[in-house]
C-alpha cells in the first residue's frame, strides 16, 4: 500500500473533523483543532525519528489566508488539480522526536494541553517521559509550536530540557504578548543561537526569515542521512508548492516568506533531500518534486 493512499484515506477521515468546525491554530488567526494521538517511526543512520501528531484542521479557502496575491478561484483550481476539496485547505499539526546518540530531542511542541493538542499523549505512545526531554529545537514561536511547552497551568512541561532557537526568535519572542505565558514559564530554559552552524552534533541550522523574523529550519544529521524540518515555510502540501509566490496571511514579512519559500524549495527539489513539514498532512516527511512551475509533495519516509 503506498504513502500516497494511506494518506488520501486519512484525508477523508479529516474531512469529517473540519465539518464539525474544527479549525488550525496557526498564528493569530486562532481556532482549536483535537486530534487523536499518533505517532510514526522510522530511523535516520543511528538515530530514530518520531512524528507525533498533534492536531488536525482546515483553514477555509475564502481569499483571506492562502493566495492573498491570487484569489480563491485559483486557490481551488489548484486544490482540484490535486485532487482535493477545494473550499477548505487542510493542515495537520506535528513535532518530531529523535532519538540520537546522547540526547533525547524535541523538534517543536505543537499546541499544548491548553489548546488541546495531542502532543503529549502522542509522546507517551512513544514510551518517553517529558523529563526525558534534553534538548528542544523551536522553529518558531507561534503557539501551534511552542503552546506544547508549557501545561494547562502554565508551568513548564519539559524541566531538563534545553531550549533552542534563534536570537532573532527569541527576540521576537518576548516581544509577542501572546506568547508571553509561555515566555515567562521557559525563559530560564533558552538558549539562544545564531544560525549556520551545529548546536549539538547532528542538528545544524538553518535561517529560513520571513514567516517570522527568526524562523529557522532544522538538518538533522547521521551517518550520511538527512533529514531536513523546514517549519512553516509551507503550510499546506499542496498550495505553498504549486504557487509558492502566492502570500500567505501568516507570514509576518511576506515578501521574505516567499523568497525564503522559493529559494528553501528549489533547494530540496534539487536534492532530493528528506524533509518534515509541521502542517503537511501527518506524518509529513518526504521529498519535493519539481512540478510545472511550482512544486509537489512526495510523501515518503527515508
Ligand atoms: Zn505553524
Amino acid at each position: 500500500m503506498s504513502q500516497t493512499m494511506r494518506i488520501d484515506a486519512r484525508h477523508s477521515s479529516r474531512r469529517t473533523l473540519s465539518a464539525a468546525s474544527l479549525f488550525l491554530a496557526l498564528g493569530a488567526q486562532a481556532a482549536i483543532a483535537g486530534a487523536t494521538p499518533e505517532i510514526k517511526s522510522f530511523t535516520l543512520g543511528a538515530d530514530t525519528v518520531t512524528v507525533l501528531h498533534d492536531a488536525a484542521g482546515a483553514m477555509p479557502n475564502n481569499g483571506k489566508v492562502f493566495g492573498l496575491n491570487a484569489s480563491p478561484a485559483a486557490v481551488a483550481k489548484v486544490l482540484a488539480a490535486a485532487g482535493a476539496p477545494t473550499d477548505v485547505i487542510h493542515l495537520d499539526v506535528d513535532a518530531l522526536l529523535v532519538r540520537m546518540p546522547g540526547h533525547l530531542v524535541l523538534f517543536d511542541t505543537g499546541n499544548g494541553p491548553a489548546r488541546h493538542g495531542a502532543m503529549l499523549d502522542s509522546l507517551k505512545l512513544a514510551g518517553v517521559a517529558p523529563d526525558q526531554i534534553t534538548d528542544i529545537f523551536i522553529t518558531h514561536s507561534h503557539m501551534d509550536h511552542i503552546g506544547g511547552l508549557i501545561d494547562a497551568k502554565g508551568k513548564t512541561v519539559f524541566p531538563k530540557a534545553i531550549i533552542h532557537m534563534s536570537a532573532k526568535e527569541w527576540a521576537f519572542m518576548q516581544a509577542t504578548k501572546r506568547a508571553a505565558v509561555v515566555t515567562s514559564a521557559v525563559a530560564k530554559q533558552v538558549r539562544p543561537f545564531e544560525p549556520g552552524g551545529e548546536v549539538i552534533p547532528g542538528v545544524t541550522t538553518i535561517a529560513l526569515y520571513g514567516h517570522t523574523p527568526g524562523h529557522t529550519g532544522y538538518e538533522i544529521s547521521s551517518q550520511g542521512k538527512t533529514l531536513t524540518d523546514i517549519g512553516d515555510i509551507a503550510h499546506s502540501s499542496i498550495v505553498s508548492l504549486a504557487k509558492p509566490g502566492w502570500t500567505i496571511a501568516f507570514d509576518s514579512d511576506k515578501a521574505e516568506g516567499i523568497k525564503t519559500r522559493e529559494r528553501e524549495l528549489a533547494a530540496l527539489a534539487a536534492s532530493h533531500a528528506f524533509m518534515f513539514a509541521p502542517h503537511f498532512p501527518f506524518p509529513g516527511v518526504g521529498q519535493i518534486e519539481k512540478a510545472g512551475d511550482g512544486y509537489k509533495f512526495k510523501p515518503v519516509l527515508p
